[in-house]
């Protein structure tokens, strides 16, 4: 059984001794268990500030040593909390648990695991403790992207052949909206690997999306749930084994920019090949042409790489492809998933009426098979996200697990 813990759920000595004592009984009932932690609280966010004090540009490789500590950390202390409880324990880091990254440092991608090691371990009774989070590449340590540990978990879950993934965090699941913003939120106990990726992608901070990418991949299902209690969580599934409902969840983005880009020449080709250059993820993207035949493209991207754009865009404007050009930081992204969207007719509508019966503007919108997301002006995000969650009654939201028959 492979279980992963958060930053919260190993915050404090205290909380690590809690989840030792949870982890030993689980193994006394014979499961082999592999436990993957996070950095202890807030750790990764105060390496990164004593970085930035020490130096603005960094070698990657002194990154990746840094951050890549937390973890470590937090593997050692686990597996002493679970040594002093009479049981044998072994911590290992990400290059110790045989986890392979490839070559990106500070957001790698895991690209293998040699479970020999692990496997030999659990064979010898020992619980293995692996620091999450980070992985080997050439010679050196790497750290993935951050909320990375889940992304470790879920890899070494299904490289040693687990049905099932325990993600152990400081809320109780997925709820349909966020219960800080929606009072009456609900929890999701079923959700599509593909509605989990939409929600992380759209602002739902409890799991990390690539780690979910992992888990649809291998058919591995995702149990998210509270360390602090015996909620029962969210299962992530695929989504031919749930029931189907139109809309499961509703969540704001609001670190989000939108650019708006006038005259173009032609279809802004040019525009879209520097911002690939750039390297930069453009997350949703609108082009349409004025009544007087000019081209407009909007474009909405991560606050941070507002300014490599807009310098590129300079040089464009010097050298006549581009006429203008508009930043606004101030808009936030509204997003409504659910699986249910591609085979109904009238959620388009049913979205932008209730953000107009609230009074908020649109700025610009896309929508795909399961997910229709609008631009709006920052300020509005939360009510936004309370009227659709009102009008499309996510607050009663039962949804079941289809009954799996086995032939
Ligand atoms: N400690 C890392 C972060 O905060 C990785 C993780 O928590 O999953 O991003
Ligand atoms: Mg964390």
């Amino acid at each position: 059984m492979v279980e992963k813990y958060g930053g919260t759920s190993v915050g404090s000595l205290e909380r690590i001794k809690t989840i030792a004592q949870q982890v030993v009984t689980r193994y006394d009932q014979g499961y082999k268990l592999v436990v993957v932690v996070s950095a202890m609280g807030n750790t990764t966010d105060h390496l990164i500030d004593m970085m930035q004090e020490i130096a603005p540009m960094p070698r990657e490789r002194e990154v990746s040593m840094l951050l890549s500590t937390g973890e470590m950390v937090s593997s050692a202390l686990m597996a002493m909390a679970i040594q002093a409880l009479g049981r044998r324990a072994t911590s290992l880091t990400g290059p110790q648990g045989g986890v392979q990254a490839d070559a990106v440092h500070s957001d790698a991608k895991i690209a293998g695991i040699d479970t020999t090691r692990i496997r030999s371990l659990l064979d010898a009774g020992e619980i293995v403790v692996i620091a999450g989070y980070q992985g080997k590449v050439g010679d050196d340590i790497t750290v993935l992207g951050r909320g990375g540990s889940d992304a470790s978990a879920v890899a070494l879950a299904a490289a040693l052949g687990a049905a099932e993934c325990h993600i152990y965090t400081d809320v109780n699941g997925v709820f349909t909206a966020d219960p800080r913003i929606v009072p009456d939120a609900a929890l999701l106990r079923y959700l599509s690997y593909e509605e989990m990726i939409e929600l992380a992608s759209s602002g739902a901070g409890v799991m990390m999306g690539r780690a979910v990418e992992i888990a649809r991949k291998y058919d591995l299902d995702i149990i998210v749930k509270s360390s602090f209690n015996y909620s029962p969580g969210t299962r992530i599934t695929r989504e031919d084994k749930l029931e189907k409902v139109v809309i499961t969840g509703v969540a704001a983005n609001k670190n989000v920019a939108m650019i708006t880009i006038f005259g173009l020449n032609a279809n802004g080709h040019i525009v879209l090949q520097r911002i690939a250059q750039l390297n930069i993820n453009i997350i949703l993207l609108t082009v349409s042409q004025t009544s007087n035949r000019t081209t407009v493209m909007s474009i909405v991207v991560k606050p941070g790489d507002v300014v490599r754009i807009t310098k590129t865009l300079d040089e464009l404007m010097v050298a006549d492809h581009i006429e203008a050009y508009e930043v606004n930081a101030d808009v936030a992204k509204v997003s409504i998933v659910g699986s249910g969207i591609a085979t109904h007719s009238g959620v388009a509508f049913d979205m932008f009426d209730s953000l107009h019966h609230s009074g908020i503007d649109i700025l610009m919108s896309s929508t795909s098979e399961i997910k229709i997301a609008a631009i709006i002006p920052k300020e509005e995000a939360d009510v936004a996200v309370r009227a659709l969650h009102q009008t499309f009654n996510l607050n009663g939201i039962h949804r079941k697990e289809l009954e799996v028959i086995d032939e």
